[in-house]
Protein backbone atom coordinates (compact mmCIF):
# COMPACT_ATOMS: atom_id res chain seq x y z
CA UNK A 1 0.00 0.00 0.00
CA UNK A 2 2.73 2.53 0.91
CA UNK A 3 4.21 1.62 -2.61
CA UNK A 4 0.91 2.87 -4.24
CA UNK A 5 0.90 6.02 -2.63
CA UNK A 6 4.31 6.61 -3.32
CA UNK A 7 3.86 5.57 -6.74
CA UNK A 8 0.70 7.88 -7.29
CA UNK A 9 2.71 10.74 -5.73
CA UNK A 10 5.61 10.17 -8.68
CA UNK A 11 2.64 10.30 -10.89
CA UNK A 12 0.60 13.29 -10.09
CA UNK A 13 4.27 15.10 -9.98
CA UNK A 14 4.46 13.97 -13.43
CA UNK A 15 1.24 15.23 -14.47
CA UNK A 16 1.77 18.68 -13.03
CA UNK A 17 5.04 18.89 -15.22
CA UNK A 18 3.34 17.49 -18.30
CA UNK A 19 0.41 19.93 -18.15
CA UNK A 20 3.15 22.82 -17.50
CA UNK A 21 5.13 21.58 -20.46
CA UNK A 22 1.73 21.34 -22.68
CA UNK A 23 1.24 24.61 -21.95
CA UNK A 24 4.76 26.38 -22.20
CA UNK A 25 4.57 24.49 -26.09
CA UNK A 26 0.96 25.68 -26.72
CA UNK A 27 2.44 29.36 -25.88
CA UNK A 28 5.26 28.81 -27.86
CA UNK A 29 3.15 27.50 -31.18
CA UNK A 30 0.89 30.65 -30.29
CA UNK A 31 3.68 32.82 -30.98
CA UNK A 32 5.09 31.58 -34.04
CA UNK A 33 1.61 31.76 -35.55
CA UNK A 34 1.06 35.52 -34.48
CA UNK A 35 4.27 36.49 -36.11
CA UNK A 36 3.01 34.17 -38.86
CA UNK A 37 -0.07 36.72 -38.92
CA UNK A 38 1.76 40.03 -38.29
CA UNK A 39 3.94 39.15 -41.25
CA UNK A 40 0.97 37.61 -43.53
CA UNK A 41 2.10 34.28 -43.90
CA UNK A 42 0.10 31.87 -44.30
CA UNK A 43 -0.45 30.04 -40.43
CA UNK A 44 0.24 26.19 -41.28
CA UNK A 45 2.99 24.82 -41.99
CA UNK A 46 1.84 21.65 -43.21
CA UNK A 47 5.23 20.09 -44.19
CA UNK A 48 6.52 20.40 -40.35
CA UNK A 49 3.27 19.24 -38.82
CA UNK A 50 3.85 16.47 -40.62
CA UNK A 51 7.24 15.86 -39.59
CA UNK A 52 5.86 16.20 -36.27
CA UNK A 53 3.53 13.86 -36.55
CA UNK A 54 5.50 11.34 -38.20
CA UNK A 55 7.52 11.20 -35.71
CA UNK A 56 4.85 9.88 -33.45
CA UNK A 57 3.43 7.81 -35.11
CA UNK A 58 5.10 4.68 -34.99
CA UNK A 59 3.69 2.17 -32.37
CA UNK A 60 0.72 2.21 -30.68
CA UNK A 61 1.88 4.34 -27.53
CA UNK A 62 3.28 6.73 -30.03
CA UNK A 63 0.31 7.16 -32.11
CA UNK A 64 -1.63 8.37 -28.64
CA UNK A 65 0.88 10.61 -28.70
CA UNK A 66 0.75 12.30 -32.12
CA UNK A 67 -3.06 12.81 -31.38
CA UNK A 68 -1.71 14.98 -29.09
CA UNK A 69 -0.04 16.70 -30.59
CA UNK A 70 -2.67 17.23 -33.04
CA UNK A 71 -4.75 19.03 -29.97
CA UNK A 72 -1.93 21.08 -28.90
CA UNK A 73 -2.12 22.62 -32.22
CA UNK A 74 -5.50 23.16 -33.18
CA UNK A 75 -5.73 24.31 -29.62
CA UNK A 76 -3.16 27.26 -30.24
CA UNK A 77 -4.45 28.07 -33.71
CA UNK A 78 -8.04 28.65 -32.53
CA UNK A 79 -7.82 30.82 -30.43
CA UNK A 80 -6.73 32.98 -33.42
CA UNK A 81 -9.81 32.47 -35.79
CA UNK A 82 -11.16 35.51 -34.52
CA UNK A 83 -8.56 37.20 -36.29
CA UNK A 84 -7.61 35.99 -39.34
CA UNK A 85 -9.44 36.03 -42.78
CA UNK A 86 -11.77 34.33 -44.11
CA UNK A 87 -9.07 32.42 -46.06
CA UNK A 88 -6.68 31.38 -43.30
CA UNK A 89 -9.94 30.23 -41.14
CA UNK A 90 -10.99 28.02 -44.24
CA UNK A 91 -7.41 26.43 -43.64
CA UNK A 92 -8.16 25.49 -40.04
CA UNK A 93 -9.29 22.22 -39.55
CA UNK A 94 -11.95 20.85 -39.02
CA UNK A 95 -13.66 23.61 -40.43
CA UNK A 96 -17.01 24.48 -38.57
CA UNK A 97 -20.00 25.77 -39.85
CA UNK A 98 -22.76 26.52 -37.51
CA UNK A 99 -26.25 28.42 -37.11
CA UNK A 100 -30.00 27.87 -37.98
CA UNK A 101 -31.58 25.90 -40.67
CA UNK A 102 -33.19 29.58 -41.10
CA UNK A 103 -33.38 32.84 -40.32
CA UNK A 104 -36.33 32.89 -38.60
CA UNK A 105 -36.54 36.49 -37.14
CA UNK A 106 -34.20 39.35 -35.82
CA UNK A 107 -33.90 38.45 -32.49
CA UNK A 108 -33.20 34.86 -33.33
CA UNK A 109 -30.43 35.40 -35.14
CA UNK A 110 -29.37 38.23 -33.08
CA UNK A 111 -29.16 35.09 -29.95
CA UNK A 112 -27.91 32.50 -31.57
CA UNK A 113 -25.12 34.41 -33.41
CA UNK A 114 -23.92 35.23 -30.04
CA UNK A 115 -24.23 32.04 -28.41
CA UNK A 116 -22.16 30.90 -31.43
CA UNK A 117 -19.36 33.06 -31.30
CA UNK A 118 -18.77 32.68 -27.39
CA UNK A 119 -17.88 29.26 -28.38
CA UNK A 120 -15.20 30.36 -30.95
CA UNK A 121 -17.55 29.60 -34.22
CA UNK A 122 -16.47 32.15 -37.35
CA UNK A 123 -18.63 30.92 -39.88
CA UNK A 124 -22.12 31.47 -39.25
CA UNK A 125 -24.78 29.35 -41.25
CA UNK A 126 -28.86 30.37 -41.99
CA UNK A 127 -30.66 29.79 -44.74
CA UNK A 128 -33.43 32.52 -45.97
CA UNK A 129 -34.85 31.02 -49.44
CA UNK A 130 -35.45 27.56 -48.36
CA UNK A 131 -36.14 24.96 -51.04
CA UNK A 132 -38.82 23.22 -48.60
CA UNK A 133 -40.90 20.57 -49.75
CA UNK A 134 -44.29 21.59 -49.07
CA UNK A 135 -44.67 25.57 -50.25
CA UNK A 136 -47.09 25.72 -47.27
CA UNK A 137 -44.06 25.60 -45.08
CA UNK A 138 -42.24 28.63 -43.82
CA UNK A 139 -40.15 29.70 -47.18
CA UNK A 140 -37.94 31.47 -45.48
CA UNK A 141 -37.41 35.51 -45.35
CA UNK A 142 -35.43 36.32 -48.66
CA UNK A 143 -33.68 39.22 -49.12
CA UNK A 144 -34.74 40.00 -45.42
CA UNK A 145 -33.33 37.36 -43.70
CA UNK A 146 -29.74 37.52 -46.00
CA UNK A 147 -29.30 41.10 -44.80
CA UNK A 148 -29.78 40.10 -40.81
CA UNK A 149 -27.63 36.80 -41.56
CA UNK A 150 -25.05 39.33 -43.17
CA UNK A 151 -25.41 41.99 -40.39
CA UNK A 152 -25.54 39.43 -37.62
CA UNK A 153 -22.19 37.61 -38.81
CA UNK A 154 -20.16 40.80 -39.08
CA UNK A 155 -21.48 42.07 -35.87
CA UNK A 156 -19.78 38.68 -34.19
CA UNK A 157 -17.09 39.18 -36.48
CA UNK A 158 -18.32 35.94 -38.20
CA UNK A 159 -18.59 35.21 -41.91
CA UNK A 160 -21.99 34.37 -43.53
CA UNK A 161 -22.78 31.53 -45.47
CA UNK A 162 -25.73 31.06 -47.33
CA UNK A 163 -28.04 29.19 -49.91
CA UNK A 164 -28.54 31.32 -52.84
CA UNK A 165 -31.69 29.29 -55.37
CA UNK A 166 -31.26 31.00 -58.88
CA UNK A 167 -28.80 33.47 -61.02
CA UNK A 168 -31.38 36.67 -59.42
CA UNK A 169 -30.43 35.89 -55.98
CA UNK A 170 -26.92 35.64 -57.04
CA UNK A 171 -26.60 38.76 -58.55
CA UNK A 172 -28.56 40.39 -55.60
CA UNK A 173 -27.08 39.43 -52.57
CA UNK A 174 -23.21 39.03 -53.99
CA UNK A 175 -21.89 41.03 -51.58
CA UNK A 176 -23.88 40.29 -48.49
CA UNK A 177 -22.94 36.52 -48.53
CA UNK A 178 -19.50 35.34 -47.73
CA UNK A 179 -19.66 31.67 -48.00
CA UNK A 180 -22.29 30.92 -50.96
CA UNK A 181 -24.29 27.43 -50.41
CA UNK A 182 -25.26 25.86 -53.42
CA UNK A 183 -28.27 23.07 -52.02
CA UNK A 184 -28.81 19.80 -52.54
CA UNK A 185 -31.49 20.25 -54.96
CA UNK A 186 -29.48 22.50 -57.35
CA UNK A 187 -26.18 20.16 -57.79
CA UNK A 188 -27.46 19.21 -61.12
CA UNK A 189 -28.60 23.14 -62.29
CA UNK A 190 -25.54 22.77 -64.80
CA UNK A 191 -26.33 26.22 -65.88
CA UNK A 192 -26.74 28.06 -62.41
CA UNK A 193 -23.18 26.06 -61.42
CA UNK A 194 -21.59 27.71 -64.32
CA UNK A 195 -23.03 31.32 -63.47
CA UNK A 196 -21.70 30.81 -60.24
CA UNK A 197 -18.53 29.80 -61.27
CA UNK A 198 -18.31 32.86 -63.68
CA UNK A 199 -19.60 35.36 -60.99
CA UNK A 200 -16.86 34.16 -58.46
CA UNK A 201 -13.59 33.47 -60.76
CA UNK A 202 -13.27 37.31 -60.13
CA UNK A 203 -12.47 37.23 -56.24
CA UNK A 204 -12.33 33.47 -55.48
CA UNK A 205 -15.28 33.52 -52.96
CA UNK A 206 -15.58 30.28 -51.25
CA UNK A 207 -18.95 27.89 -52.68
CA UNK A 208 -20.05 25.02 -50.57
CA UNK A 209 -21.69 22.37 -53.35
CA UNK A 210 -24.13 20.34 -51.88
CA UNK A 211 -24.24 16.74 -52.78
CA UNK A 212 -27.59 15.96 -54.79
CA UNK A 213 -29.51 13.25 -52.52
CA UNK A 214 -29.54 10.87 -55.18
CA UNK A 215 -26.05 12.17 -57.03
CA UNK A 216 -23.47 9.09 -57.64
CA UNK A 217 -19.96 10.59 -56.59
CA UNK A 218 -18.70 11.27 -60.01
CA UNK A 219 -22.01 13.35 -60.57
CA UNK A 220 -21.16 15.01 -57.59
CA UNK A 221 -17.11 15.18 -58.38
CA UNK A 222 -18.37 16.82 -61.94
CA UNK A 223 -20.65 18.94 -60.43
CA UNK A 224 -17.72 21.02 -58.69
CA UNK A 225 -15.75 20.62 -62.23
CA UNK A 226 -18.92 22.97 -63.57
CA UNK A 227 -17.79 25.52 -61.23
CA UNK A 228 -13.68 25.22 -61.11
CA UNK A 229 -13.89 25.13 -64.60
CA UNK A 230 -15.04 28.74 -64.49
CA UNK A 231 -11.61 29.83 -62.93
CA UNK A 232 -13.03 29.55 -59.10
CA UNK A 233 -10.69 26.40 -57.45
CA UNK A 234 -12.46 27.05 -53.81
CA UNK A 235 -14.97 24.79 -53.51
CA UNK A 236 -15.56 22.67 -50.73
CA UNK A 237 -17.78 19.90 -50.77
CA UNK A 238 -20.73 18.89 -48.39
CA UNK A 239 -21.73 15.02 -47.59
CA UNK A 240 -25.33 15.89 -46.73
CA UNK A 241 -26.76 12.13 -46.66
CA UNK A 242 -28.42 10.58 -49.67
CA UNK A 243 -31.50 8.96 -49.96
CA UNK A 244 -31.96 4.95 -50.25
CA UNK A 245 -34.22 1.98 -49.48
CA UNK A 246 -33.10 2.23 -45.73
CA UNK A 247 -35.03 5.29 -45.87
CA UNK A 248 -38.59 2.90 -46.20
CA UNK A 249 -38.26 2.23 -42.23
CA UNK A 250 -35.19 3.55 -41.11
CA UNK A 251 -35.56 6.71 -38.34
CA UNK A 252 -32.45 8.22 -40.55
CA UNK A 253 -34.07 10.80 -42.68
CA UNK A 254 -31.44 9.95 -45.33
CA UNK A 255 -28.51 6.93 -44.99
CA UNK A 256 -24.87 9.37 -43.69
CA UNK A 257 -22.83 8.97 -46.31
CA UNK A 258 -19.14 8.61 -44.66
CA UNK A 259 -17.69 6.09 -46.84
CA UNK A 260 -17.95 8.36 -49.29
CA UNK A 261 -15.40 11.15 -47.27
CA UNK A 262 -12.71 8.50 -47.99
CA UNK A 263 -13.47 8.08 -51.80
CA UNK A 264 -14.00 11.73 -52.01
CA UNK A 265 -10.48 12.95 -50.39
CA UNK A 266 -8.96 10.19 -52.86
CA UNK A 267 -10.26 11.72 -55.90
CA UNK A 268 -10.63 15.09 -55.52
CA UNK A 269 -8.47 17.81 -53.48
CA UNK A 270 -11.29 20.01 -52.48
CA UNK A 271 -12.06 19.88 -48.74
CA UNK A 272 -14.75 17.75 -47.71
CA UNK A 273 -17.41 18.84 -45.16
CA UNK A 274 -19.89 16.75 -43.71
CA UNK A 275 -23.67 17.62 -42.78
CA UNK A 276 -24.90 15.67 -39.78
CA UNK A 277 -27.79 17.51 -39.46
CA UNK A 278 -29.99 16.71 -42.82
CA UNK A 279 -28.14 13.31 -43.01
CA UNK A 280 -29.51 11.77 -39.73
CA UNK A 281 -32.52 14.19 -39.66
CA UNK A 282 -32.22 14.08 -35.91
CA UNK A 283 -30.36 15.07 -32.85
CA UNK A 284 -29.85 12.25 -30.83
CA UNK A 285 -27.49 11.24 -33.73
CA UNK A 286 -26.16 14.70 -34.82
CA UNK A 287 -22.95 14.16 -32.10
CA UNK A 288 -21.72 10.39 -32.65
CA UNK A 289 -22.20 11.30 -36.43
CA UNK A 290 -20.27 14.14 -36.48
CA UNK A 291 -17.30 12.81 -34.32
CA UNK A 292 -17.09 9.15 -37.01
CA UNK A 293 -17.01 11.93 -39.68
CA UNK A 294 -14.02 14.01 -38.52
CA UNK A 295 -12.52 10.67 -37.20
CA UNK A 296 -12.65 9.37 -40.58
CA UNK A 297 -10.46 12.46 -41.81
CA UNK A 298 -13.90 14.88 -43.06
CA UNK A 299 -12.56 18.51 -43.16
CA UNK A 300 -15.26 19.49 -41.24
CA UNK A 301 -18.80 19.75 -40.85
CA UNK A 302 -21.97 22.06 -41.30
CA UNK A 303 -24.49 21.34 -38.71
CA UNK A 304 -27.39 22.93 -37.46
CA UNK A 305 -27.39 24.80 -34.55
CA UNK A 306 -30.03 26.78 -32.46
CA UNK A 307 -30.50 28.51 -29.52
CA UNK A 308 -34.04 26.36 -29.05
CA UNK A 309 -34.35 23.38 -30.88
CA UNK A 310 -37.63 22.66 -30.49
CA UNK A 311 -39.48 25.92 -31.38
CA UNK A 312 -37.55 26.29 -34.65
CA UNK A 313 -39.57 26.90 -37.91
CA UNK A 314 -37.77 24.82 -39.70
CA UNK A 315 -35.43 21.36 -39.24
CA UNK A 316 -35.58 21.66 -35.02
CA UNK A 317 -35.67 18.19 -34.72
CA UNK A 318 -32.10 17.87 -35.84
CA UNK A 319 -31.06 20.99 -34.35
CA UNK A 320 -28.46 20.99 -31.21
CA UNK A 321 -27.85 23.70 -28.85
CA UNK A 322 -24.10 25.45 -28.86
CA UNK A 323 -23.60 23.83 -25.96
CA UNK A 324 -23.94 20.23 -27.42
CA UNK A 325 -21.49 21.71 -30.60
CA UNK A 326 -19.15 21.98 -27.23
CA UNK A 327 -19.69 18.27 -26.78
CA UNK A 328 -18.14 17.01 -30.41
CA UNK A 329 -14.91 19.62 -30.44
CA UNK A 330 -13.34 19.81 -26.75
CA UNK A 331 -11.28 22.36 -28.21
CA UNK A 332 -14.25 24.98 -28.23
C1 LIG B 1 -29.58 23.36 -45.82
O1 LIG B 1 -28.38 23.17 -45.57
O2 LIG B 1 -30.26 24.22 -45.27
C2 LIG B 1 -30.26 22.51 -46.81
C3 LIG B 1 -31.46 22.81 -47.27
O3 LIG B 1 -29.55 21.44 -47.12
P1 LIG B 1 -29.67 20.46 -48.38
O4 LIG B 1 -29.55 21.31 -49.61
O5 LIG B 1 -28.51 19.54 -48.18
O6 LIG B 1 -31.01 19.77 -48.25
MN1 LIG C 1 -32.27 22.35 -42.71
Amino acid sequence: MDDIIKYRHNIDEIDKQLVELISQRINLSKKIISSKLESGNDVNSPEREDNIFQKFSNDKFNYKLNSIFKEILKVSKYEFLPDTSLQDILKFRPIIIAGPCAVENESQISTISSELNEIGIRLLRGGSYKPRTSPDDFQGLGSDGVKLLSKYAKKNKMYSVTELLDEDQLRKHYNDVDIIQIGSRNMTNYAFLKEVGKMTSNDGKPVILKRGFSATLNEFINAAKYISIQGNPNIILALRGIRTFEQIDSEMRNTPDLAAILELKNKTDFPVIFDPSHSTGDRKYVIEISKAAIEIGADGIIIETHNEPDKALVDGKQSITPNELKKIFNFL
